[in-house]
């Protein structure tokens, strides 16, 4: 019999999509088919998810009761590319975006409303996915019952940033047992609940998105505060490097590129795509290299190794043009658009989430920029090498998985404004006096297998594994 396993999330593309979480709850399902796998996705029917275009259907309705409230949820179902979705709607919880509004409240209501609509799916699941703090509640109280009455329980921590802390209170109004929820998961007097920790501590199996993170999330400088509890978990922990959908991230396939191009053909596509944003940014003429950063704005992403004086320095000897795609925290949006401001010739900057911009960027970038400070996973440098954009990363995380110094990339390892003015240096020599040398990378980059075919059979062996608890 095939396995069953139901991946419970707040986002998952193509329906909803705010950063890398949505890419793999949407591509994974797909890779784990062609494992012997039935793997379904649940996630909130957020605004902007136009279920009737997809092809969906309303398959039933049922209530529950929050603070004496009766809430109706209606549960939809559709199929897009043979991945199985369900939806659930509510107008209460669900009418804005994804994180839009108390998203501890909008998650506790979804992990409930998951857990009530279990038992009436047309669909029983061996396995339980959840991922993040969103769905974290649903493990802790599926993790009561003895393991013969419940599914197995697999959580994947995408970003430890997010813990999701919520009080005594809301944990009653979701009808949630506080017993239900280790000490070591809340705060000493015992009325602040961490959702993630409580959900690592209560998972049968803990995954993260790549091997390095899966390491350095037990030290104290990237375990955010959980790094002990993570520690006592480590023979269940296990980090798995994130894949993308190849046939979306295609650039001889894409749809949302102005020009589609082929190793063949990379010079003259990409020189198509770069002259055509070029002038939708409306860039002066120029061969100058062009350098993106594509993220949301937050304080993970490196936005302040970006000075001004620097970029100046550097854009005098060897000039480049900058963009920026993104939006996000108010501090990062001002100090992007104070570079622009300084530096107007050479950089523009977009605030806003454009799929389809951002493709088109990957397709005219000479350089891609991911100076994170910690990084999971990451997305954008896979990307970008699939797209011929040479990813410059920190040496962190799965950038350090993914991207090998001088190989197919540019890797920096001080979280420093200093070392990061050296390794852009170091790219535009290599643009301006190495071509050769710059195009190597640049294949090299482009030759990775980035698809799931490695880590899906990673993750069906974990599922093995809990089949025998
Ligand atoms: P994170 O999950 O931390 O946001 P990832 O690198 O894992 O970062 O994934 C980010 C995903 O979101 C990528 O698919 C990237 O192209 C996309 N993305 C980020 N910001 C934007 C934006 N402003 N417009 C379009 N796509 C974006």
């Amino acid at each position: 019999m095939k396995k069953k396993i139901l991946f419970c999330a707040a986002e998952a593309a193509p329906l909803a999509k705010v950063g890398g979480l949505a890419d793999v709850v949407g591509s994974l399902p797909a890779a784990l088919r062609g494992q012997g796998i039935d793997a379904r996705v649940i996630i909130p029917l957020h605004a902007g998810i136009s279920w009737r275009k997809l092809g969906g259907q309303k398959i039933f309705s049922f209530k529950i009761s929050i603070e004496g409230k009766r809430e109706i949820i209606n549960v939809y179902q559709l199929r897009i590319k043979q991945t199985i979705f369900y939806l659930l709607g509510n107008k209460t919880y669900f009418s804005g975006g994804v994180y839009e509004g108390d998203s501890v409240k909008k998650y506790l209501f979804f992990s409930r409303a998951v857990l009530a609509v279990l038992s009436d799916l047309p669909f029983h699941p061996d396995i339980i996915h959840a991922h993040d703090f969103h769905a974290a509640p649903i493990i802790v109280e599926l993790a009561s019952l003895s393991r013969q009455n419940r599914p197995a329980l697999v959580l994947t921590i995408h970003n430890l940033q997010h813990q999701g802390w919520s009080s005594l209170k809301n944990i009653e109004a979701f009808s949630f047992r506080p017993s239900d929820f280790s000490s070591d998961a809340k705060n000493k007097q015992g009325d602040w609940f961490n959702l993630l920790a409580a959900g690592i501590l209560a998972a049968d199996k803990i995954t993260t998105v790549s091997p390095n993170y899966a390491v350095e999330i037990l030290t104290r400088a990237y375990g955010q505060g959980l790094e002990k509890l993570l520690y006592r978990r480590r023979r269940d922990l296990v980090g798995i490097l994130n894949g993308l959908d190849v046939d979306v991230f295609n650039a001889a396939k894409d749809k949302l590129l102005l020009r589609n191009y082929q190793t063949a053909d990379i010079k003259r596509g990409k020189y198509l795509n770069r002259e055509a944003i070029r002038s939708y940014l409306q860039f002066p003429a120029s061969t100058e290299p062009l350098f993106v950063f594509i993220a949301r704005f937050s304080n993970q992403k490196g936005l302040d190794l970006f000075k001004s004086a620097s970029l100046h320095r550097l854009a005098k000897r060897y000039p480049f043009q900058l963009v920026f795609l993104g939006s996000g925290e108010e501090k990062y949006e001002q100090l992007v658009a104070d570079l622009s401001k300084n530096l107007s010739e050479m950089i523009r900057v977009i605030n806003v989430f454009d799929e389809s911009l951002a493709h088109n960027l990957y397709a005219a970038a000479d350089y891609f920029l991911v100076p994170s400070r910690f990084e999971p996973c990451g997305l954008t440098q896979m990307i970008a090498m699939r797209y011929g954009a040479v990813p410059i990363v920190r040496a962190t995380g799965g950038l350090k998985d993914t991207v090998q110094n001088n190989k197919t990339g540019l890797v920096f390892k001080d979280y420093s404004a200093v070392s990061f003015a050296n390794v852009l240096e170091k790219a535009l020599k290599l643009y301006y006096q190495n071509q050769t040398e710059y195009l190597s990378l640049q294949a090299a980059g482009r030759a990775q297998d980035w698809s799931w075919a490695a880590s899906a059979p990673e993750y069906r062996r974990l599922y093995d594994l809990l089949g025998a608890i």
